[in-house]
């Protein structure tokens, strides 16, 4: 039966392996010793050589060996527990300790109109305090990568990517954010996999969530509707089907890096597709690219956001964004 995960006892034995059993003794069938400079995965028991394995760490750690042994699958892994147990700390937003609890003194947060939602007729009203990046009128507020004027047609109420005009990135730069975006896949359907309805929303003109119509179109799993591209697929397929109104509400947080370009952390991403939690807080591992993962390169804390032309007709409406101020 496996140890208790967090007894005190167990804990501080397998602190003590972890931080000080950096040798071991090889005892083989044949009488031979050896010492090697790694803690043996298998501890206490003998391997296919017929070698058993033991601590040398000192009279303190043997007594704690009867301790060590059934903990020996946590070696290393404590060390990833102790590290885990500091990442609500990283992560998390701590309790405001200068108010006290139901203070009535403490300030309450701005009332603003949270807009409407969105139907298939019509698109809804974004919230009051977000900056709209496209309302249905024009592209005013975007343009393509050499600055010139969107090229994208407008017309009803949406904007539809047009075939090699380029991506199109907005004039104002964002970072930490609530992204709401609404697309609608071409009708009818034409082609298969990453050339059905591809397009993309590029955030800080980065990190890429995919833009496809996943209706009954198989391809990679990390390139599919609502995928981190090349790194997370989405946790469920919530596509509709072509020529219907599917959102993305994307909580976004841009990576952090240190003056000398060090990333002191990676960003992280929670997407919603058409309501349904896909992305859980993940951490891209960088740009996303096509076929490889590129290690993340200090950039600004924001840039602009990006619409990718992939050659397919799709069409956005209902854009806005809410910049975040979280507390670092
Ligand atoms: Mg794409």
């Amino acid at each position: 039966m496996a140890a208790p995960l967090f007894g005190v006892r167990r804990l501080a034995a397998a602190f003590l392996t972890t931080t000080i059993s950096c040798a071991s003794t090889r005892v083989c069938a044949d009488g031979k010793a050896g010492v090697s400079s790694r803690t043996p995965k298998k501890t206490g028991r003998s391997n296919s050589k017929g070698c058993r394995f033991s601590f040398k760490i000192g009279v303190q750690s043997r007594l704690f060996l009867s301790e060590v042994q059934p903990m020996r699958k946590f070696q290393f892994g404590m060390i990833g527990v102790l590290l885990f147990s500091l990442v609500p700390a990283i992560c998390n937003a701590q309790v405001d300790t200068r108010w006290k609890i139901h203070d009535p003194n403490r300030p309450v947060p701005p009332v603003i109109d949270p807009g409407t939602s969105s139907t298939q007729d019509s698109a809804g009203r974004a919230p009051s305090d977000a900056v709209v990046l496209f309302d249905g009128k024009d592209l005013a507020k975007w343009a393509h990568k050499d600055g010139s004027a969107a090229k994208w047609k407008v017309e009803n109420g949406y904007a539809e990517v047009v075939a090699k005009t380029g991506y199109i990135y907005t004039h104002e730069a964002f970072g930490d954010c609530q992204l709401h975006i609404e697309f609608s896949e071409p009708v009818p359907p034409k082609r298969e996999s990453q050339e059905r309805g591809n397009s993309g929303v590029f955030l800080m003109g980065l990190y890429e969530i995919q833009v496809l119509d996943s209706y009954e179109n198989k391809t990679y799993a990390d390139g599919q509707a609502s995928a981190v591209y090349g790194q997370y697929p989405p946790l469920v397929n919530a596509s509709r089907p072509p020529g219907q109104w599917q959102s993305y509400d994307i909580i976004f947080h841009g990576p952090r890096f240190a003056s000398d370009g060090k990333l002191l952390r990676p960003a992280r991403v929670t997407i919603l597709h058409n309501g349904v939690l896909v992305q859980d807080n993940v951490e891209p591992t960088g740009p996303t690219e096509h076929g490889e993962r590129p290690p993340y390169k200090a950039h600004p804390e924001k840039l602009p956001l990006g619409l990718q032309d992939h050659g397919d007709p799709v069409r956005y409406r209902n854009i806005w964004i809410r910049e975040l101020k979280t507390a670092e």
